[in-house]
C-alpha cells in the first residue's frame, strides 16, 4: 500500500508534469470510485485548468481552476501513469483523464480507490479527508506541533501514528522503522514518552519519510512514468527483517502482533517496559 513517500513521489511529478492544463474529457470504467454520476463527473470537470497537485497523507490533492479539487486515492495500490501523444495509454485502467493538449493520466486499481470531485467550499465537510491529520512533509509539522498533538493522549504510540486524524500518511510499512529510529515499543503509551522521546520520534518520522522520498519510494511502487522506486528491502532497518540482527545491537529481530498489525522490533533496543 502506497504510503506518503510514494504519494509524495507521485504528486511531485504530477504538478511539475500538469500544471496549467486543461481537462478535455475523462473516462470512467468503474463508476463506483467516483462520487458522483460520471456525466455529472464529466461536465463539471471539464474545462478546468490545473494549478498544483500535492500529497496529502495517502491522498493526492489536485487543486484545479476555478474552485475545485481532485482527489485521488489509490486505496491497497494502483497505477497512477501519465501518458502523452508519443506514448499511448495503457490497455487496463479504471479511469482516464486527458488534457486539451492530449496528454493525461490514467488509474488502473488494484483493489479499489477513490477519485472524487469536491469544491472547494466544500472540501472540510469531505467524509474521507475533511479530518485528517497533518502531514510530516507539511512545513506546518514542527516540533511544538507534534507535542501538541501527543498532548493529553493516552494511547499506544503505533496506533496513534497510525491513526490518520492525527499524522497522515503514516502506515504499516514505514512505521517499523519509525519506531525503531526513536527506539520506541510500539505498545508504548504516549503520555509516558520523555520529552527526549518525543522529540527522537518527530525526527525519526521525518528521517523516515524524507529517506524514502529521496529514494522515489518503495522498490514494488510504480511513480507516474511507471520506474519503480529505488527503496529496497536492504534500506529497511528492521521493517520485514524477522530473525536478522538488530543493525544497532545484533540482537535478532521479532515480528510481533501488536493489536490488529504485525510490528517488527528489536527486543533490546525497543523494550516494552522502561524506567
Ligand atoms: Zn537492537
Amino acid at each position: 500500500m502506497p504510503e506518503l513517500p510514494e504519494i509524495t513521489v507521485l504528486a511531485r511529478q504530477m504538478n511539475k508534469e500538469l500544471q496549467d492544463k486543461q481537462v478535455a474529457k475523462i473516462e470512467s470504467k468503474q463508476p463506483k470510485n467516483l462520487n458522483m454520476p460520471p456525466e455529472e463527473f464529466a461536465k463539471k470537470i471539464k474545462g478546468k485548468t490545473i494549478t498544483n497537485t500535492q500529497a496529502r497523507g495517502k491522498w493526492i490533492f489536485i487543486k484545479l481552476q476555478p474552485d475545485y479539487y481532485l482527489l485521488l486515492n489509490l486505496g491497497m495500490n494502483g497505477d497512477l501513469l501519465y501518458f502523452n501523444p508519443k506514448q499511448a495509454p495503457p490497455q487496463k485502467y479504471h479511469f482516464k483523464l486527458e488534457f486539451t493538449d492530449k496528454t493525461g493520466f490514467t488509474l488502473a486499481f488494484q483493489w479499489f480507490g477513490y477519485i472524487h470531485l469536491v469544491a472547494e467550499k466544500n472540501l472540510d465537510k469531505h467524509k474521507l479527508t475533511g479530518r485528517l491529520g497533518i502531514t510530516p512533509t507539511d512545513k506546518q509539522f514542527t516540533l511544538e506541533t507534534f507535542k501538541k498533538l501527543l498532548a493529553n493522549k493516552k494511547t499506544g504510540i503505533k496506533n496513534f501514528l497510525l491513526n490518520q486524524k492525527n499524522i497522515a500518511g503514516i502506515g504499516n510499512v514505514y512505521i517499523q522503522d519509525t519506531l525503531f529510529r526513536a527506539r520506541l515499543h510500539p505498545n508504548r503509551k504516549t503520555n509516558t514518552l520523555t520529552p527526549q522521546e518525543t522529540e527522537a520520534l518527530y525526527n525519526a518520522i521525518k528521517d523516515t519519510v524524507n529517506q524514502a522520498i529521496k529514494l522515489g519510494g518503495l522498490a514494488y511502487e510504480k511513480n507516474f512514468y511507471g520506474k519503480h522506486g529505488q527503496f529496497t528491502a536492504d534500506h529497511f532497518q528492521v521493517g520485514y527483517k524477522t530473525d536478522k540482527p538488530c543493525p544497532d545491537c545484533g540482537t535478532k529481530i521479532q515480528k510481533i502482533r501488536t493489536g490488529t498489525t504485525a510490528s517488527y522490533i528489536c527486543p533490546k533496543c525497543q523494550p516494552e517496559t522502561h524506567t
